[in-house]
């Protein structure tokens, strides 16, 4: 059996005192479930210190919603990969379409990030999809001008270090529904092609939009879906527990490494 990576995003919802009360519920529900599924969880930023604390002692990993591309300086509001990393951060969430919407992050500036992430040992979760609902090619040439945008600059042997989130924009958020298991199929196998393409030999792509328990399943039983991406269905920790529960479809093969020996 491989190592599913499965994941929520809070966005910017609950506070610090919020989260203690979050992973005093998730981390009893949670902690067996990271026997056999690497797990993350990526608080805002003033709740990350929650998370180092709440997850002291297990194997579920944290992170960041963004990262600077400097590592110091004069950057107000902003935060660096080393402060991430002091904090015991795994992960740095990248190029999320409401921090390209709401921020004007383009690729290169997404690939920046990401070079900052590696530097410091973080793994960064890059964010990809077209915003329009429709068929699978225009979608697939949106998501590959992406990668290139983003990704080219970093080596083979770091590009196994890169999850690729695959979230199509119109699946995201209330009021939507996640993809259809075959066009996120075709995208998937598209993104792992690139990667392994490129010299990737460790390519771990997930999907995110609208994931919730009713859809979990068919995603991932999906052959190049390598994890989930959850965000407002994981507000509540028990819904987060239920879909990081997912069974694992018998034909993934134990080819992806434990995220704490990656
Ligand atoms: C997201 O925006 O990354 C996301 C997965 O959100 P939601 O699940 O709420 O659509």
């Amino acid at each position: 059996m491989s190592r599913p990576l499965i994941g929520t995003s809070w966005k910017m919802n609950l506070t610090p005192s919020e989260a203690v009360r979050w992973f005093d519920a998730a981390r009893p529900l949670l902690e067996p479930l990271a026997a056999t599924r690497d797990l993350f969880v990526l608080p805002p930023f003033p709740a990350i210190f929650v998370a180092r604390d709440a997850l002291a002692g297990s194997a579920i990993g944290y992170g960041g919603q963004d990262v600077h591309p400097d590592d110091a300086g004069a950057h107000t509001g902003d935060v660096s990969a080393p402060m991430l990393a002091d904090l015991g951060c795994r992960y740095a969430e990248i190029g999320h379409s409401e921090r390209r919407r709401d921020h004007a992050e383009t690729d290169e500036v997404a690939g920046a990030k990401i070079a900052a992430a590696l530097r410091w040992g973080l793994t960064p979760i890059l964010c990809v999809g077209e915003r329009i609902r429709g068929p699978v090619g225009p979608a697939r040439r949106v998501v590959e001008g992406q990668l290139l945008g983003s990704l080219s600059a970093v080596e083979p042997g770091d590009l196994d270090r890169v999850v690729v989130a695959y979230e199509p924009v119109w699946a995201i958020g209330e009021g939507a529904t996640a993809a259809n298991p075959d066009h996120v199929a075709a995208i998937h196998r598209s993104i792992d092609q690139w990667l392994g393409d490129r010299g990737a030999m460790v390519r771990r792509v997930l999907y995110g939009g609208s994931v919730d328990e009713s859809s979990a399943a068919d995603l991932l039983a999906l052959p190049a879906v390598g994890g989930l991406f959850v965000g407002r269905a994981a507000l509540d920790p028990r819904r987060f527990a239920a879909i990081a529960a997912t069974p694992i479809a018998s034909h993934r093969r134990d080819d992806l490494p434990n995220e704490r020996s990656a």
